[in-house]
């Protein structure tokens, strides 16, 4: 049986405590999980401060950025073991873990490595009350030992989102996989060893939240910023662990993202986008649009062309050829899922498609399948209208003028995303500034240059992540001032 084991200074650390690591297609066991107690905790956080101490702060820029591109190099030069990981503990489909997943978490060292080798910072002369002058300048310096705490729908992905960004600082880590997805964070301790990064920079603990890995780590007085995306009540849980010393917080939280599609949209391109944004990763994406709303005079004919587009996606595995919707990751998420199905009819919707299971055979009908769905009818005040479900399903409304549909959009919460879709480019602009959102895309979704800032506003998220605006959390800017 395969073991998932933590990677502390540089080596595979087997714990007396394993839980099982199931696929979310058949709820086989993939293999064991050896969850990290106090002491490897303890063990990692100090290897991490000892490394920060050792060859790898004392190492330059040049060579860190070289060695973070030589990370890059050997993801892909295994993107097939990492490829069958991510499929394995996700379910996810293969045509989207080979072209986002496993891609875009090797380019995320390269990008930081880029970003850190090239962005300057300022530089300001002074004029001193004796007369004469003094220069000041930034200089950027790591923050220290960073935990970073990471959710199960993008593993590799969002991990190296942090992770690549801490690194090309100058930080070293400890990494809190996500319980249902243990498997890529511990193949790139074998990355990390193979191109040289010194022990204790990349450090990986199993386990879940409360009273395990996830709180020993977020609690422990060593640990000088945590980096977190997951649910908002968690971020809470963490904000209260991080308040004990005044540790720096990251966030990228929970959402209820809007759609908008008006009348004058391209009709094609907008019920393909929602039906990416909708359905995309069975509807496990952060970004995922769980509430639509469609300007009443094409209402009628977009939600049957969305009813449509649901009924054609092929269910199944991630290698069967044209499979567009995976599992949900767990049993447990499954359940939480089908509650919301149930509740929407209890609440009066009227179900356009889906609201059940899908029929599988053989062994596939272990796994935690559940159909497209997509409602009408309820009110603003339903539950799945308003609570986040993270499920392949979405409410669609009617509005009449563009001022209803921003106050639509903007009564929740949460404020990560919204994808606007309309030929009117004034509109385009007006409606992008006045959505509380961290991130608005008009006339397409998920479309992301990664040196641009990515983060929710509201009880979304807390800062952003990419591009330059990575560096702001991962670094002290300390001002050093000259006297001439
Ligand atoms: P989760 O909050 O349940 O778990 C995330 C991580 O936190 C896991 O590793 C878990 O073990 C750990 N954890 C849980 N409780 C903890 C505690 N008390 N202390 C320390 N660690 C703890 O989230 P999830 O179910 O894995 O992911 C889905 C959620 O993530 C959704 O709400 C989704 O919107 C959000 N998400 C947000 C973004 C974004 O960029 N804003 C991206 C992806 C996912």
């Amino acid at each position: 049986m395969k073991q998932f084991l933590n990677f502390i200074h540089g080596e595979f650390v087997a714990t007396g405590k394993t839980f099982p690591n199931r696929a979310p297609v058949d709820n086989r066991v993939l293999g064991l999980v050896h969850e990290a107690g106090r002491a490897e905790v303890d063990a990692a956080v100090a290897s991490a401060r000892a490394a920060l101490k050792g060859d790898w702060g004392r190492l330059s820029v040049v060579k860190r950025v070289d060695m973070l591109y030589a990370v890059a190099d050997e993801i892909n030069r295994r993107f097939d073991d990492f490829l069958q990981a991510e499929i394995a503990d996700t379910g996810k489909p293969l045509s989207l873990a080979s072209h986002i997943d496993i891609p875009r978490g090797a380019a995320n060292f390269k990008v930081f490595a880029d970003i850190i080798k090239n962005v300057p910072t300022e530089s300001f002369e002074m004029v001193t009350p004796d007369g004469g002058s003094a220069i000041n300048y930034g200089l950027r310096t790591p923050l220290g030992v960073i935990a970073v705490v990471c959710p199960w729908n993008l593993p590799l992905l969002l991990m190296t989102w942090k992770v690549g960004p801490a690194l090309a600082c100058g930080n070293t880590v400890v990494v809190k996989p996500s319980e249902e997805t243990p498997a890529t964070a511990t193949l790139l301790g074998e990355v990390m060893n193979r191109v040289g990064v010194p022990p204790g920079v990349y450090n990986v603990v199993h386990g879940f939240g409360p009273a395990s890995a996830g709180e020993f780590l977020t609690r422990h007085p060593d640990v000088d910023a945590i980096t977190f995306t997951g649910e908002t009540g968690t971020g809470e849980a963490i904000m209260g662990a991080a308040a004990k010393g005044v540790r720096k917080v990251s966030f990228e939280l929970g959402g209820k993202n809007a759609g908008i599609v008006f009348d004058d949209a391209d009709f094609d391109q907008a019920v393909a986008g929602i039906t990416r944004s909708a359905f995309e990763n069975c509807g496990q994406v952060c970004l995922g649009t769980e509430r639509v709303y469609v300007q009443r005079g094409v209402f009628d004919t977009f939600v049957a062309a969305l009813k449509i587009k649901a009924e054609a996606l092929k269910v199944g595995p991630s290698e069967q050829a044209g499979v567009g919707l995976g599992p949900l990751i767990s049993a447990e998420h499954r359940d939480k899922v089908l509650g919301y199905y149930r509740k929407a009819v209890e609440e009066g919707a009227t179900v356009v498609t889906g609201g059940g299971v899908p029929a599988m055979s053989g062994a596939l009908a272990e796994g935690h399948w559940v159909q497209p769905t997509i409602w009408t009818g309820l009110p603003e005040s339903a539950a799945v209208v308003r609570e986040e479900i993270f499920g392949p399903c979405v409410h669609i409304a009617p509005f009449d003028t563009e001022e209803e549909v921003i106050a639509l959009a903007n009564a929740t919460d949460y404020g990560l995303a919204t994808t606007v879709w309309t030929q009117n480019l004034g509109r385009a602009h007006r409606v992008a500034r006045q959505v509380e959102v961290g991130i608005c895309w008009i006339n397409s979704w998920f479309l992301r240059d990664l040196r641009t800032a990515f983060g929710g506003a509201k009880a979304s998220g807390i800062g952003r992540e990419g591009g330059v605006h990575s560096l702001e959390f991962y670094t002290e800017l300390r001002n050093v001032c000259v006297k001439l």
